[in-house]
């Protein structure tokens, strides 16, 4: 092997300050000792920061050889930055990896000259490249006559654990919120939308050295651990000795994990259910309910079992439960749409995200599109059109993403919201038409904004009881009472009612000031369930108020 001595930074684009590059420790782990001599260093920032100041980061540690893990989010970012560079440091040998080039990459190479190759797969060939030779699985470049050459996919074939541990080698940035923890690659499931259908074979870190990592970071003072396995609960064995490590080895810290409902089996259940409260975050990954859908993908679930799965761990109670849709599958309608977020909705997760298909490069979906299929070709590469979606349809889709977002995401506001999704027969489709034709559906406005939108909404359709739910929930978080006409007054000391009480956070903190506010039905319903049942007649409540208008203490009367 020939050895060169050559400085190397590794560039980091992430897509805030609290995230940090794991393929930077894992690159250099394994081919630092395969290139003898070389110099490591790290160098990020994130995708809001100024492109110039990190270009001139860059061209003052004066690297020979500069390398990057591309992402949809930061490709355009790292582009610019990188032309930069090359125009002050002409010499530097530029590559590339990471998920954006699962495809074809000639185009990419031909349109972007200041990259001299990346590569495709894994980070056990970069050696090569760094030594002089072109000839690496995976590689992929343009050689001195045009011709593009491609390398293929290179895929460590060995144990994961002879991967050197980026922790364990000290290769991460400290002081971060979380850190990610790589537990497995590969997935069994064969999703044609998805970059790991790939790699259809599951290899897994060992129980030693997932432990091994997370000591490492627990010394360190991290308390926030993102999980990295596509198929966390795939072998229900493994799913069950990891859930008991984080819980009887490292009950301080908080982990996310990615998990299947439909695979969640009683022993899963019983482990999740005695973890500490709080110290686990779930997402589970559903993408639609409607089996005709989930076939036209091939992903290997069906609606009735992931629905059961969901039930169940939205039952426990002690952790919270992130739910992922995707808009503009095939074979999917609008209604599809609005089925899967009905029927989510009437579950109860802590979050939803619907999300408009991408159709990425390297996918089954990118290389053999369906009959109708239209999408961006450069990134996001969102879909734009299928036989089933117009392009209307489908923009509609992304407005319904936001206010999915703005209204059910939003803690104060999802019970109120579920319940006009559920219980009003319209709302579903001429809430989402009443706000594109009076705020701009892409831009998030703040939680007040989004209560006057609601109000005039329940105003413009004569809809009382929405109306008198909104100005309840408007009072609730603290807004100001004077838009409804309600005075505020002074507490006298002593006169605070105990009885009646149906929220109090005020135990120890001075009552100072309360109204009193006149429904005609039990608006407090709204509070402890998304589907209340609301007995009609006047209903008084006082509000007594903490700080400014904050709520301490809401009494029926
Ligand atoms: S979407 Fe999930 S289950 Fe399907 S291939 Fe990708 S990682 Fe596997």
């Amino acid at each position: 092997m020939q050895s060169v001595t050559q400085k190397i930074i590794f560039i980091g684009v992430n897509s805030s300050y609290s995230h940090t590059m794991l393929s930077y420790g894992y690159v250099r782990g394994w081919n630092e000792p395969l290139c003898p001599g070389s110099q490591w260093d790290y160098l990020e920032t994130t995708n809001n920061d100024d492109e110039l100041s990190f270009a001139l980061r860059i061209v003052d540690a004066a690297p020979e050889v500069l390398l990057g893990t591309v992402y949809l989010f930061n490709q355009d970012f790292l582009l610019r930055v990188l032309a930069r560079v090359k125009a002050l440091l002409p010499a530097v040998r530029i590559y590339l990896g990471g998920p954006q080039f699962l495809g074809d990459n000639e185009k990419f190479l031909r349109h972007y000259p200041v990259v001299n190759g990346v590569f495709r797969g894994d980070e056990s060939t970069v050696y090569h490249i760094l030594n002089g030779s072109i000839a690496a699985a995976g590689f992929c470049c343009l050689l001195a006559d045009g011709r593009y050459a491609d390398g293929g996919i290179a895929e460590f074939d060995g144990s994961l654990d002879q991967l050197p541990s980026p922790y364990l080698a000290g290769y991460f940035v400290p002081g971060k919120p979380f850190y990610q923890v790589e537990t497995s690659r590969g997935c069994g499931g064969n999703c044609t939308f998805c970059t790991s259908s790939r790699h259809r074979q599951v290899r897994v870190f060992s129980l030693e050295r997932i432990r091994a990592e997370l000591q490492v970071l627990e010394a360190a003072g991290v308390h926030e651990i993102r999980i990295v396995d596509r198929t966390f609960n795939e072998r229900i064995d493994r799913a069950t000795a990891l859930l008991s490590m984080f819980r009887d080895e490292f009950p301080a810290m908080r982990f996310h994990l990615e998990i299947n409902p439909a695979r969640v089996s009683d022993e899963i259940l019983g482990l999740l259910k005695t973890s500490p409260a709080g110290s686990l975050h779930l997402e589970a990954g559903v993408q639609t309910f409607n089996d005709t859908c989930l076939k036209a993908v091939r992903r290997p679930a069906n609606a009735a079992k992931t629905i059961a799965g969901l039930r169940k761990l939205l039952s426990c109670g002690n952790f919270a439960v992130h739910v992922d849709l995707i808009a503009g599958l095939p074979k999917q309608t609008c209604s599809d749409i609005v089925a899967d977020i009905t029927r989510l909705i009437e579950l109860g997760p802590e979050e939803i995200q619907l999300e408009n298909l991408k159709i990425l490069p390297g996918t089954p979906l990118a290389e053999n599109p369906l009959c109708g299929m239209a999408w961006n070709p450069a990134p996001p590469y969102e879909i734009l059109r299928t036989e089933d979606l117009s392009s209307d349809e489908l923009q509609r889709a992304r407005h319904l993403s936001k206010i999915i977002d703005c209204y059910y995401n939003t803690a104060d506001l999802r019970n109120l919201f579920s319940w006009a999704w559920l219980a009003l027969p319209e709302f579903a489709a001429t809430f989402p038409v009443y706000l594109a034709e009076h705020n701009d559906p892409l831009i998030k406005p703040s939680p007040q904004k989004r209560l006057e939108l609601l109000a005039d909404y329940a105003e413009m359709n004569g809809n009382r009881r929405l109306a008198e739910l909104v100005r309840f929930v408007w009072l609730f978080n603290g807004m100001s009472a004077e838009k409804y006409g309600i005075t505020v007054h002074k507490t006298v000391r002593g006169d605070v009612r105990d009885t009646g009480v149906i929220f109090n956070r005020a135990d120890d903190v001075p009552l100072k000031r309360y109204f009193v506010a006149e429904f005609d039905f039990d608006v407090a319903a709204i509070l402890t369930s998304a589907a209340p049942q609301f007995k009609e007649n006047s209903h008084c409540y006082v509000f007594y108020l903490v700080h400014g208008q904050r709520l301490g203490r809401l009494v029926a009367v």
